[in-house]
């Protein structure tokens, strides 16, 4: 079993308090380490460690050497990209295949992306008559970065990368279910050599360190991906003292299916779409909006292919869904099919939690739905599991329709072959990313988030590096000496 620590000016260091958590690897209930459960001692600790950096060499430091910096994480987490994959797929359930192929790799190309991006970085000019005005992109100080269990080290890094490129010290927050890949990374940056407290890591709950980090006076911004509920929360905790703030939070996407697809790739992508981590990505489809000249077919082939999934250990690369994150969170998954059933839906496969061998675990089976209402709870609530309902639709904006009839807001997939159709359906949506004939596609450069409760601002390329810096106009008087 790991004993996990805080990072705290580049050492580690138990909770000021001596408490710990367990961290339980959800497919076998297994306690596979201990992390300090910190309070609000630690955060100030971590705070005061980030603001000495900034008054020490990593305030000094240029844009080359945080690119530097970046890239040796990058390949620091490379070198050791199995270590990290068995560590994420231990604390989420998550298959080690997906560990291996996307989340892990994904961390390493958010670190070398903003290497390159703040490298690459240009600020505007603007000349007027008689002055010339520039602008200086400058770092914000302090900032405290809060992340959800899903993808742990991806999300992680999406922010850290940034953060350091820019010049900030970082206080992060990682989830407290799955701690394991974000103390590596706090261990990786001691051993390549960053300067202490540029980056430091604060275990343990929402409410004992995460809401301290929000309400303390000396942290300039907060990057938060989670629930819509806690975003609401560190919304409000953060208003008094004027943070910058960036909220990527729940979402209840669509996946359009109209009867014009490309239909054998559009029934194997929307069971990706809709099974992937086991449901547990925000971009996740869980409401299948299908054509309904095509709905018997899409439907009999759609529940075929999810029957075919493989379910099981997370450490078996044929694995296709491992378990959910927790007992919890699986009870709550399975109380939302008890809750369809009650609201009139059918279940056509799935509906329950797996048994046998894998009994002890958080496993649950892919579940399709249909005969519900597009309005009832289950259809517009974020369940964030293995569960998707199917609703039949008649025209292109009835369809358009039911996928806005949601608070929420992040992302939808369209499928169909008709040109002007795709371009229309997608202007018209009410979410902040679209696919069209295609699924978690994803340039770094693009903006990345939602509208409504699905959250705030935008991450991604140029966005990030707004977001991490406030930009500075120096206006210069030319005509001086001529009269002026
Ligand atoms: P959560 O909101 O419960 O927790 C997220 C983080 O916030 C955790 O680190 C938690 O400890 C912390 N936290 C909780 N209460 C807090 C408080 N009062 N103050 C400060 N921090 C607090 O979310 P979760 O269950 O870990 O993750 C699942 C959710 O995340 C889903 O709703 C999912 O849609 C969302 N999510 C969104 C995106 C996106 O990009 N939009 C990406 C991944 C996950």
């Amino acid at each position: 079993m790991r004993i996990l620590s805080n990072v705290i000016a580049g050492s580690l260091r138990p909770a000021r308090g001596g408490r710990t958590l367990d961290d339980i690897a959800p497919a076998t209930g297994a306690v596979v380490a201990t992390l300090p459960d910190s309070d609000a001692r630690d955060v100030d600790d971590a705070v005061a460690a980030a603001q000495a950096a900034l008054a020490g060499s990593w305030g000094r430091s240029t844009p080359d050497e945080r690119a530097d910096l970046c890239d040796a994480v990058a390949d620091a987490i490379e070198a050791d990209l199995d270590a990290f994959a068995e560590a994420e797929s231990a604390d989420t359930g998550k298959p080690i295949r997906l560990s291996r192929g996307i989340d892990i790799p994904r961390a390493v190309s958010n670190f070398r992306f903003f290497a390159g991006a703040v490298r690459h970085q240009e600020t505007g000019c603007h000349e007027m008559a008689g002055a010339l005005n520039y602008t200086l992109r400058r770092p914000l100080g302090v900032v405290g970065l809060i992340t959800p269990w899903n993808l742990p080290l991806y999300l992680l890094s999406w922010k850290t990368a940034p953060a350091l490129a820019c010049g900030n010290a970082v206080v992060a927050k990682p989830s407290e279910i799955t701690p394991q890949t974000a103390t590596m990374l706090g261990e990786v940056l001691i051993r390549i050599g960053a300067p202490p407290g540029a980056f430091n890591l604060v275990h343990g709950t929402g409410p004992g360190a995460g809401q301290r980090l929000v309400e303390h006076p000396d942290v300039a911004a907060i990057s938060f991906t989670g629930g819509t509920a806690t975003g609401a929360r560190v919304a409000a905790a953060a208003a008094s003292t004027f943070k910058k703030l960036s909220l990527e939070l729940g979402g209840k996407n669509a996946a359009i299916v109209f009867a014009d697809c490309d239909f054998d790739r559009t029934v194997s992508e929307v069971v990706r779409t809709a099974f992937t981590n086991q449901g547990q990505i925000c971009l996740c489809g869980s409401r299948i909006l299908v054509e309904r000249s095509l709905v018997a077919r899409f439907t009999e082939a759609f529940v075929a292919r999810v029957r075919a999934l493989r379910c099981g250990d997370p450490m078996d690369p044929a694995t296709d869904l491992g378990s959910l994150v927790s007992l919890a969170h699986r009870d709550k998954v399975d109380s939302y099919v008890a809750l369809a059933r009650r609201e009139g839906g059918r279940v056509l496969t799935g509906g329950e939690a797996l048994g046998g061998a894998l009994a002890a675990g958080a496993f649950y089976a892919p579940t399709v739905l249909d005969g519900l209402a597009p309005t009832c709870r289950v259809s517009t609530e974020e369940i964030f599991g293995p569960v998707v309902v199917i609703h039949p639709f008649d025209t292109e904006d009835e369809a358009i329709a039911i996928a806005n009839g949601t608070r929420y807001g992040l992302a939808a997939t369209v499928w169909t072959n008709h040109l002007q159709r795709a371009h229309r359906v997608a202007a018209a949506l009410d979410v902040g990313m679209v696919w069209v004939n295609t699924w978690l596609r994803r340039d770094l450069r693009v903006p990345f988030g939602g509208v409504k409760a699905s959250g705030v601002g935008r991450e991604g390329g140029d966005h990030s590096l707004s977001f991490f810096t406030h930009d500075k106009n120096v206006c210069v008087a030319l005509d001086i000496g001529a009269g002026a």
